[in-house]
């Protein structure tokens, strides 16, 4: 399979024989907030069978009719489709990391969708790109990008994620592109991200001189950093050095390119690169912060300030405390999924995940 970017004009069929039978409140005006619940169906190539006659339903619109299930048909199946695509990873989410706003959706002024962005700012701003991209999957984002109604939405995609969950690539297929990674579990965080491993593999063409193995940032920047990325591609296509080649796509915005994700959200917080590089040297990241300043009952600004001046041990017991505990339980996995939003219950769980495990998390599994 290939996966590309962009829209498509019209998306492939699901599985064959897909035959979703869920529930949908079926409102009762427009602006109704409740309804009967009923049951609809979805089909393989994405018609959803309702108790409705829709195209006589249809024609009484023109009379002044409504019926919420036309919506749910037109509307809401656009929104599952692009769901689906973004679920098997075969478009890329449109997040984007910037050193001044750290990780972004798409509409990030437009989406009323969510409004608690990380520190407090305006406009939404996530700490990891797997924030990031679990927002622009959310059902109520898409379905205000796609102009569908939120409960049209979240019946759909509810209905499609055991589908999705079917169809999502075993791990063991893709060892040799697992292989040109560094980190073990890189090729798991970028699908996390959005990257299907196919297109990891063509990313990570870009650098072809590259002799040893590519950090999972290089990758995350070449599909995320555009502004960056696109123009050094020629730059990058000469390099040997993985981590030159990496530091190029981030054009220094990762002061530790192996360490994408806490660097990233380091420069969303504000920090020049060599102070965020001093930070991560000293094992303090950005969650860390923002523990102390629970723990403080300070702004998550003023810890930031006081952790700028690198306190020695013994002055500030509370970060000791928080550093010990960060010591004993480091996890490159844990900083990376920490969330705003709960995505563990939303996305597709990937990759080393065996069939059984899998159907052990989900009751509704065979
Ligand atoms: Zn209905
Ligand atoms: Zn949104
Ligand atoms: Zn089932």
């Amino acid at each position: 399979m290939t996966p590309e970017s962009g829209l498509h004009d019209s998306p492939p069929p699901l599985p064959r024989g897909t035959r979703v039978d869920f529930e949908v409140e079926c409102r009762t005006s427009p602006d109704s907030t409740t309804g009967e619940r009923h049951t609809a169906t979805l089909l393989e190539d994405w018609t959803v069978l309702t108790p409705h006659d829709l195209e006589a339903e249809r024609v009484g619109l023109a009379f002044g009719g409504f019926c919420d299930c036309l919506a749910l048909a037109q509307s809401g199946v656009r929104v599952a489709q692009r769901w689906w695509q973004l679920s098997t990873r075969h478009e890329v989410p449109e997040i984007a990391f910037s050193p001044v706003h750290g990780w972004q959706p798409s509409m990030t002024t437009a989406c009323a969708c969510t409004p608690a962005p990380v520190d407090g700012s305006p406009g939404l701003r996530f700490r990891t790109a797997i924030d990031a991209r679990a927002h622009e999957t959310s059902s109520l984002h898409l379905a205000a990008r796609g102009n569908a109604r939120p409960h049209h939405a979240r019946a759909l995609i509810n209905a499609l994620r055991p589908v999705a969950i079917d169809v999502a690539p075993a791990r063991r297929d893709w060892e040799p592109v697992a292989d040109r990674l560094r980190e073990p579990d890189a090729l798991k965080v970028l699908w996390n991200c959005g990257l299907h491993p196919a297109r990891v593999a063509e990313l990570l063409d870009v650098a072809p001189g590259v002799t040893g193995r590519l950090p999972a940032s290089f990758p995350l920047g070449l599909a995320f950093v555009p502004d960056r990325a696109m123009p050094r591609r020629h730059e990058v296509a000469r390099q040997r050095d993985a981590d030159l080649a990496t530091w190029l796509l981030w054009d220094g915005t990762a002061p530790d390119p192996s360490r994408p994700f806490e660097s990233g959200e380091w420069l969303g917080l504000g920090l020049t690169p060599r102070q965020c590089q001093e930070m991560l040297a000293a094992g303090i990241t950005a969650t860390l912060a923002d523990e102390l300043a629970a723990t403080l009952r300070q702004p998550l600004e003023d810890c930031v300030r006081l952790l700028l001046q690198r306190p020695p041990p013994g002055v500030l017991p509370e970060l000791d405390h928080l550093l010990a505990g960060a010591r004993a339980k480091r996890d490159f996995s844990r900083s990376t999924v920490s969330a705003p939003l709960d995505t563990r219950s939303t996305d597709t769980p990937l990759l080393d995940a065996s069939h059984q495990e899998i159907s052990h998390g989900d009751p509704h599994a065979h």
